[in-house]
């Protein structure tokens, strides 16, 4: 029903450029850069290969991410507008476009294949209200295209059992840290695979994720806390690499260690 109100008051329209019958136009999306180098994830200065954590970052603090890829900047307004009306006005053909600046940027890393995806979950009132978790749409495509041999599976494996308060009113990396602490378990009902979905997607209980390369998947993170919670919580299951990826980057210059 909120769809429906949405879609008659926004009738489509491409976000960038207004003119034609489709979210996204070809030719907005061609404007859109995505960067072939990236940062350490902490602070922000350095280039790192495939977004690795430097190594003063490294001395200072204790990383569970391997390495944090972004595709394209939050400052680009067309990818702010895609962003918000995939996650606000809930048009889930806007995965589509952004997962492929995500992956573009995964290939232009060259990160190592990974054994499975996992999508950032959203909490279950969350969910709820929006009907889908833009992660796994993100994950879905990720999945279907990385490798043209194969399909990477996908495992909603995790869970987000604190509806924490929202990262943004934080302004300190460790308060921010504080605030997500715990906030992710393994979910543990009995495995299933979601089959009306393609790629399937494996729900449930987790399989052995000893000495795993996972690839951990969201639309946005700020200054990655999440991700490195999400990332603790499948070390700790003795996963062994985590590269996190994200469409874009929300950078806030004023936090602060
Ligand atoms: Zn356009
Ligand atoms: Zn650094």
């Amino acid at each position: 029903m909120k769809k429906l109100i949405l879609d008659t008051l926004f009738p489509i329209s491409c976000l960038g450029c207004e003119t034609h019958e489709t979210w996204l136009c070809e030719k907005c999306f061609s404007t859109i850069e995505v960067p072939d180098r990236q940062i350490c994830p902490l602070c922000e200065n350095v280039l790192t290969p495939q977004g690795k954590v430097c190594t003063s970052c490294q001395k200072r603090q204790k990383s569970f991410l391997d390495c944090l890829i972004v595709a394209a900047s939050y400052e680009n307004s067309l990818i702010k507008q895609m962003i918000h009306a995939l996650k606000y006005r809930f048009i889930e053909n806007l995965a589509e476009p952004l997962a492929k600046l995500l992956l573009k940027s995964l290939l232009q890393n060259e990160i190592p294949l990974p054994d499975c995806i996992i999508p950032v979950p959203l909490h279950p009132r969350r969910l709820r209200w929006r009907g889908f978790n833009q992660s796994l749409l993100l994950a879905q495509k990720i999945s279907e295209d990385l490798t043209p041999l194969m399909k990477i599976e996908i495992l909603e494996i995790l869970e987000r059992r604190k509806y924490n308060r929202p990262q943004m009113e934080i302004k300190k990396y460790q308060d921010r840290l504080d605030n997500v602490k715990g906030i992710f378990r393994l979910k543990d009902e009995p495995r299933t695979t979601a089959s009306q979905l393609w790629p399937p997607v494996v729900r449930g209980e987790s399989p052995d994720l000893k000495n795993k390369i996972i690839l951990l998947l969201d639309d946005i993170a700020t200054t990655g806390a999440t991700l490195e919670e999400c990332a603790r919580t499948l070390k700790e299951k003795g996963a062994k690499k985590i590269y996190a990826a994200v469409v874009a980057r929300q950078t806030i210059k004023k936090y602060n260690f």
